[in-house]
């Protein structure tokens, strides 16, 4: 007797909560794309017939390893590193670096996860792969963060190289902290191996328009949803939440295209400003001084700084851009939202929504741009950075945005068309889902069983 798609997936969902038990926020993305699988497994058994989810679902390496560095007042500090190789089907594992307090296996699992469908929707030759730390930047100098990134890279050096493996950043990972780990790589590598990070500094192999790129590529896919509706950005009130690199590029497109973004957050509470946010204040707050979000208010007193969780998601807007972290919008927030008249929402951050707010915006017609898809220009131009640097040549910044809004333009359509093949027209979770899955798993089928 055969199984049948539903069987299999479920049947497998259940391997993956006993191998990985208490790990919520990697089930949580594991249910979200295999329950948008289903479709494909109905009409194409071949991947059933090689197992194709199980595998999948078993990351091909993780790394766990001791971080030992030392503070400003001479006392040893521990933390636990973490990469996650997670599939190597289509290109060499690609994906960030977390550096935040929260941070174990089970988020940077479902962040490694997701990468791997993500990565492919790019149409790039790249793996998926994640890691990260639970270290906490916030507060600690600048010769404690070079201590503890070099660190880092002492042992995770053994396990990357530019066709290996290639990190780059993610929540409390910019420029800087890429700069000190690239520098730690070479010194243990006795080797200008540049194309072995992404998100570099622009004079030692960085991209033009890659500190930009997840901010600006969500807002150019929400455009894309937008134009299907012979709609724009132009007029619209737009919240953004955070105020880090996804959020700021998200904000500084967003206004260029005719948008008011109102409100942006941080961990702490989120500013509302009906003017519009003045982004020039908010990028010296958060990229130079590194302050909190708040301090905005006293240059800008016309603005409010508030601090309900989640509070962000009850201003009324036309279009949300969740940017900060997972779980960031639940299904009261979705219900407030909608209830508010909300046309359009793209998930700027990984897993922003979750699984019961992401039903409420289908439900109503929302126009839902997922993660996987609105948010994989960062990755994209990541891949673009180590191309130009196996090449050792430099593209504008306008040649790099320009290839960036062709490859959201063709996320969205791929999105689009394969959530109309296999039965969900408008559901781009399905579509990404599937359309990311399936050359991951042509390509695992012709490699065989290893
Ligand atoms: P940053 O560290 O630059 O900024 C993160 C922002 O989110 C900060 O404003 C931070 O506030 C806020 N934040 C973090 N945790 C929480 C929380 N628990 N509650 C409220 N706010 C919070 O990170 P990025 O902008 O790089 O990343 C943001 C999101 O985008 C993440 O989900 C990341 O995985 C995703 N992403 C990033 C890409 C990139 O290229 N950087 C690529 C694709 C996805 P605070 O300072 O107070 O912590």
């Amino acid at each position: 007797m055969t199984t049948s798609a539903k069987q299999y997936v479920n049947d497998v969902f259940e391997i993956v909560k006993k191998r990985n038990p208490g790990e919520t926020e990697f089930h949580q993305a594991v249910k979200e794309i295999f329950d948008s699988l289903v479709p494909i497994f109905e009409q194409d058994p071949v991947y059933i017939e090689h197992n194709i989810l199980e595998r999948m679902v078993e990351p091909e390496r993780i790394i766990s390893f001791r971080v030992p560095w030392v503070d400003d007042e001479g006392k040893v500090r521990v933390n636990r590193g973490f990469r996650v190789q997670f599939n190597s089907a289509i290109g060499p594992y690609k994906g960030g670096l977390r550096f935040h307090p929260s941070v174990n296996a089970s988020i940077i699992k479902f962040l490694g996860f997701e990468q791997i469908f993500k990565n492919s929707l790019t149409g790039q030759p790249i793996g998926g792969g994640k890691g990260g730390s639970d270290f906490d930047p916030k507060g600690k100098s600048d010769n404690e963060i070079m201590r503890f990134c070099q660190s880092f890279m002492s042992e995770l050096s053994k396990h990357i190289g530019p066709d290996t493996d290639v990190p780059a950043g993610d929540i409390g990972v910019g420029a800087r902290e890429i700069g000190y780990l690239f520098g730690q790589y070479k010194k243990m590598r006795g080797g200008y191996e540049a194309g072995v990070l992404t998100g570099k500094g622009l004079d030692f192999g960085g991209s033009l328009t890659r500190t930009e790129a997840t901010g600006y590529g969500t807002v150019y896919f929400v455009n894309e949803m937008l134009k299907d509706q012979n709609d724009s950005f132009e007029g619209k009130t737009v919240v953004v939440s955070g105020s880090g690199n996804v959020s700021i590029y998200a904000i500084e497109k967003a206004t260029e295209l005719g948008a008011k973004v109102v409100a942006c957050s941080d961990s702490n509470g989120y500013i509302y400003d009906k003017n519009g946010i003045n982004l020039e204040t908010v990028k010296r707050l958060k990229e130079v001084e590194r302050k909190r979000i708040k301090e905005y208010v006293n240059e800008h007193p016309e603005a409010e700084f508030k601090t309900e969780d989640g509070g962000i998601w009850s201003i009324p807007c036309d279009i949300a851009l969740p940017c900060a972290t997972q779980n960031e919008l639940n299904e009261e927030a979705a219900k407030t939202l909608v209830s508010n008249g909300v046309k359009a929402v793209g998930e700027g951050a990984n897993m922003p929504s979750t699984l019961d707010a992401i039903d409420v915006f289908l439900d109503n017609g929302v126009l839902f741009g997922p993660a996987k898809a609105a948010n994989a220009g960062g990755v994209a131009v990541s891949a673009l950075e180590m191309a130009q640097n196996s090449a050792r040549l430099a593209w504008t910044f306008e040649e790099v945005d320009e290839k960036l809004q062709n490859i959201m333009a063709n996320i969205y359509k791929n999105s689009v068309d394969n959530a109309e093949k296999y039965g969900h027209p408008g559901n781009l979770v399905v579509g990404a889902n599937i359309a990311g899955f399936r050359k991951v798993a042509d390509v695992m089928i012709a490699q065989g069983v290893i």
